[in-house]
């Protein structure tokens, strides 16, 4: 009789069932993606609560993100109506640990109104700590022990807990005195970070029985989704509360393990039914999200990877489209094919809510940004900054902005003190009200001050110095490109060493998005054109109305699904990254492995992933490898664009657009058959150990598969190109000649581009 079954259960299939009512003991639902765990887990808070097996405040319910416990509670909402009002523990690990110390705060030593640091703050503390010892904040950055202490808090150890080897990695064995001294810091501030959210909780339960037990006897339900990706503390303060009851259910995919780098083990999902014997487990293998040509592709890729208990998917959906693999030539095109694509979406209904592009690094959305600004298509960027937006972006641009325009006073004002250079707010108090009384902008003043004695002498022969480099800067600013000057401005004023001093994924991602910001500026010849595209970018940031495009990371995108995905930039040293490649490990290449997993099977209709033949890597066309996993993509749920079909009128479009003349190379385009040839095995093993090996793998195995060099052009030829005119063959590097043109200089092209002169 189908009207006993309440609303939330009715859709559920058996599986599905049997996880929400197997309300007693320890249950496992380990399944793939789009199987309806989330589903499944939504379903049994929602039975849990209706059933009035527990108040709402007597259970508890962690997701991986705060939108994610959002969207639950909704949910719930819809099932059990006010009830879900007093739901308490539904929430983040954070945001349940923030909760539980306020109520003991005490018994670490703090007070109930304690403040949550963030990761600035934590820095400049650290900063001080080591600047009080008389360490070399340069040989021992603050961010390097930040990273370290994170780790330490995320295995839950105390600065008692770390051995030899853990303490050996600062300062030459200073580590554990230097996490000591800040927790003793961050508690006289009345402070924590957000390591200390759980750790101190896990202090409290270890030290103070009482405490445990009152939790343990309150929640009697514990529901836990994303568990595959839970560090070792959470893991510890988790089994530690379903010690009692054991009625803790927990779900996750070992194939969908995707934040070791943060800690996470999927060891706690595998020996789940170790730490609570007579678990039930509950595997579902329908998936209600995809097509079967996504599925199907995603499982054949997860299929390369060793390190997985292996599971098969199968879906009732509707066959759909096949998964698009789309090469195209370079970055702007790939973002103009996305903007096309989506436009003709738009124009066939499609809500812009359900479409995503989903990035491996956050440097990869500038161009997707610049283009959609400029087509007026609305978008949001999740988890992250829109791109010029970022702290390093706003400062290369500040520096830019002093040198192209002297009085502008706010950007002089970020910059002046960045990197730091030991000038204070003092100093920087004595130059405003100089420039106030002189009327002078802050940067002139500033060098008038520092030439009196109105400043001590070190701050004044430090300003000094600094306009020095901004008149040398001036000067050579109408001699070299945008691109150009951004590095030198870069590197002589010690941004670029301050980055690399701190060593951490964070820092690298932010060496990669000043890159960006310097090919983004390839495009333009004048400093002030690139100044004048970026305000009106920034500008239009203020929008804020409507359907929107959703850009984010891979890993951002964990749960959540779209009729759409867009998947750019798989190739070699993006995706998988340089990082995972340099490291080497069969583990960090499997990660990669799910993480593109995670991102295929977020899309519910359609899934496109693009790849582009070449890059700019430092001002340099560098040839890309299409990415290994497009590889291992069965080949009978792909449809592989050669783009050569329009490819030829969208090519003479762009003739104008731009000036390089690898732009417009339609003959040499990448294609299925081209990327498997031997250069692409031979770059597979290769080793990949710097970067600069890559770029030359990439560039000796394309020159070997796509581009051999024309026979019947020699040294000194004479040759006609379409576009340059009459030149003379100055060098010949596989397809790739350096022509000196008697109209137009010397310009690298491509060999198919010119027909030899016979006459
Ligand atoms: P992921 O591993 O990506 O987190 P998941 O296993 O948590 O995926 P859900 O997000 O819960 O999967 O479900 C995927 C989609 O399938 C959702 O749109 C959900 O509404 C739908 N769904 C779940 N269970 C059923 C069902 N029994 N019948 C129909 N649709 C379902
Ligand atoms: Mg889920």
């Amino acid at each position: 009789n189908s009207g006993d079954i309440p609303a939330y259960a009715a859709r559920l299939n058996a599986p599905q069932k049997n996880a929400v009512l197997t309300t007693e003991g320890p249950v496992l639902m380990l399944a793939g993606a789009g199987t309806g765990k989330t589903a499944a887990l939504t379903a049994r808070l929602a039975h849990l609560v209706a059933m009035r097996k527990a108040w709402p405040s007597e259970i508890l319910c962690v997701t991986f993100t705060n939108k994610a416990a959002r969207e639950m509670r909704e949910r719930v909402g819809g099932h059990i109506g006010d009830a879900v009002e007093g739901m308490p523990w539904l929430g983040t690990f954070h945001s349940i640990g923030a909760k539980m110390l306020r109520r003991h705060a005490e018994l670490v030593g703090l007070q109930s109104n304690y403040t949550i640091i963030d990761t600035d703050d934590q820095l400049r503390l650290l900063k001080q700590l080591i600047r009080d010892a008389e360490l070399d904040e340069k040989r021992w950055p603050p961010r390097q022990l930040a990273g370290l202490i994170d780790r330490w808090k995320n295995r839950g150890l105390n600065p008692d807990d770390l051995d030899a080897v853990e303490n050996e990695s600062y300062a030459n064995g200073r580590g554990q005195e230097f996490y000591r001294t800040y927790q003793e810091r961050l508690k006289a501030l009345n402070a924590c970070d957000f390591g200390d959210l759980l750790l101190h909780v896990l202090n409290i339960f270890r030290k103070h029985r009482e405490v445990l037990e009152q939790y343990q006897k309150r929640f009697k339900y514990i529901l836990v989704d994303e568990y595959q990706d839970t560090n070792q503390v959470q893991y510890l303060w988790l089994r530690l509360l379903a010690q009692e009851r054991k009625n803790i259910c927990v779900v996750g995919d070992d194939d969908q393990s995707i934040y070791s780098w943060r800690g996470a083990e999927v060891a706690n999902i595998l020996k789940f039914d170790r730490d609570f014997p007579g678990a039930k487990v509950v595997r579902l293998e329908q998936n209600y999200r995809s097509t079967p040509e996504i599925l199907a592709a995603a499982s054949g890729l997860i299929n390369a990877n060793s390190q997985r208990l292996g599971k098969e998917l199968w879906t009732e959906l509707p066959k759909g489209d096949k998964v698009r693999v789309v090469g195209v030539w370079d970055a702007p095109e790939e973002a103009r094919r996305v903007g096309e694509d989506i436009e003709r979406l738009e124009s066939e209904g499609a809500n812009l809510d359900q479409i995503a592009i989903l990035v491996r690094a956050q440097y990869q959305t500038r161009e997707f940004e610049d283009r959609f600004i400029q087509i007026g298509l609305n978008y949001r960027i999740i988890g992250g900054f829109r791109f010029y937006e970022r702290a390093e972006i706003r400062d290369a641009l500040a520096y830019l902005r002093v040198i192209a325009q002297p009085q502008d006073d706010l950007a002089f004002e970020r910059i002046y003190n960045q990197p730091k250079r030991g000038l204070g707010a003092k100093t920087l108090e004595k130059m405003h009200s100089y420039a106030r009384s002189s009327g002078m902008p802050l940067a002139a003043a500033s060098l008038q001050l520092a030439d009196s004695d109105e400043l001590p002498k070190r701050a004044g022969s430090t300003i000094a110095a600094l306009m020095r480099d901004f008149l040398r800067w001036r000067e050579m600013e109408p001699n070299v490109t945008p691109a150009d000057l951004l590095r030198t401005v870069l590197d002589e004023c010690g941004y670029s060493a301050m980055l690399e001093a701190e060593n951490t994924a964070e820092a690298a991602g932010r060496i990669e998005n000043l890159s960006e910001l310097a090919r983004a500026m390839e495009e333009y010849e004048s400093l002030g054109d690139f100044l004048e595209h970026v305000s009106l970018v920034m500008d239009n940031d203020a929008r804020d109305d409507g359907e929107k495009i959703t850009i984010m990371t891979m890993h951002a995108a964990k749960g959540l699904e779209f009729n759409n995905v867009f998947l750019p930039g798989w190739e070699e040293g993006v995706f998988p990254s340089q990082r995972s490649l340099d490291e080497g490990g069969l583990a960090s290449l499997e990660e990669e492995r799910r993480l593109a997993y995670v991102a295929i099977t977020r899309a519910r209709k359609r899934c496109t992933i693009l790849h582009a033949a070449n890059r700019r890597i430092y001002g340099q066309w560098t040839s890309s490898i299409p990415s290994r996993f497009i590889e291992e993509l069965p080949d009978e749920y792909i449809d592989q664009e050669t783009t050569m079909a329009g490819g030829a009128s969208l090519w003479r479009a762009n003739w104008s657009e731009s000036d390089d003349p690898f732009a417009h190379v339609s003959s040499a385009r990448p294609n299925r058959s081209n990327a498997r040839g031997p250069g692409w095995q031979r770059a597979l093993s290769s080793g990949y150990e710097t970067k600069q090996a890559v770029v030359k793998e990439n560039r000796r195995s394309a020159a070997s598969f796509a581009a051999q060099p024309r026979s019947d052009i020699t040294l000194g030829a004479r040759v006609f190109h379409d576009k340059f005119g009459y030149g003379t063959v100055m060098s010949q590097e596989g397809n790739k000649l350096e022509i000196n043109f008697e109209q137009a200089g010397t310009k690298r092209v491509i060999d198919s581009f010119v027909t030899v002169d016979s006459s």
